[in-house]
């Protein structure tokens, strides 16, 4: 049986409408209409099942059936800041890989080698993928992509996570055991430009821990998943073994 197809909505009631691009998208895309079944996503967690009872030119309006905690978030916490770059799929692709990985937040930061420009429209768009790549995978929840502005500004919204770690191309090894974490966990991965001595000074003052990812310079994306998907794995976020 194929997966009911899934849609993000501000708001939930006995009454639900949907509008906008979803809207579109079921429509003209999915060919959905009345009497179909869908599942409608609020971000808080919870999936809720819905049918489709009018359909109209710009909106179509849904009865709830049901509602049921998703069971596909990861147990542990986990972020992912990564130094923005100047290639847009690039970025896309990090955040796409991301939310398929099981990160609950994500900040793009600018630093000192960084030279892309960030603004509210390419936010936006990061946001998109983030939620298409959550309903791809089946989450109930699509991490919001943040900015800042600098390092300083990124190492501090990641502060309050019990694993601090820095993805440091310029470490000979590392200061933790990346293989045996254990609550959560923010990574740092710098842009293309990579990180000055002075950021990576910040931050170990600021209580991170430099990670290396062996002697070769990896892409910035390539580093931002193949770290994220270390820690998944380390949590137990990349399935179990049969002992
Ligand atoms: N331009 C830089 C490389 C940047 S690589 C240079 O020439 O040195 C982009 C980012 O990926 C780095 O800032 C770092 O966070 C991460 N990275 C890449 N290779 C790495 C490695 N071997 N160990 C740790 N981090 C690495």
């Amino acid at each position: 049986m194929s997966e009911l197809k899934r849609f993000f909505v501000q708001n939930i009631g006995e009454e639900i409408l949907l509008d906008g691009e979803e809207f579109e998208h079921a429509k003209n895309v999915l060919r959905l209409g009345v009497g179909d079944e869908v599942i409608l996503l609020d971000n808080s967690g919870v999936e809720y099942t819905a049918v489709i009872a009018k359909c109209e030119k710009k909106s179509m309006l849904l009865n709830l059936l049901g509602k049921k905690q998703g069971e596909r978030e990861a147990a542990t916490k986990m972020a992912l800041a990564f130094g923005y770059l100047k290639n847009a799929d690039k970025n896309e692709f990090i955040v796409q890989k991301a939310v398929e990985l099981g990160v609950a937040k994500i900040v793009a930061f600018s630093s000192e080698f960084s030279s892309a420009y960030m603004n509210e429209n390419k936010l936006e768009r990061l946001n998109k993928v983030s939620k298409e790549a959550a309903k791809q995978c089946l989450r109930s929840v699509a991490p919001t992509v943040e900015y800042a502005p600098t390092l300083a500004a990124a190492l501090e919204e990641l502060g309050s996570y019990k694993n601090k770690l820095f993805a440091c191309e310029f470490a000979s090894e590392s200061e933790v055991d990346v293989s045996a974490l254990d609550g959560s966990t923010a990574v740092f991965v710098g842009s293309e430009g990579g990180f000055s001595k002075g950021e990576a000074a910040l931050a170990r003052e600021k209580g991170f821990s430099s990670v290396t990812l062996g002697k070769r310079i990896l892409r910035a994306e390539t580093a931002a998943i193949a770290l994220t998907a270390v820690v998944a794995f380390s949590l137990g976020e990349l399935g179990e073994v049969k002992r």
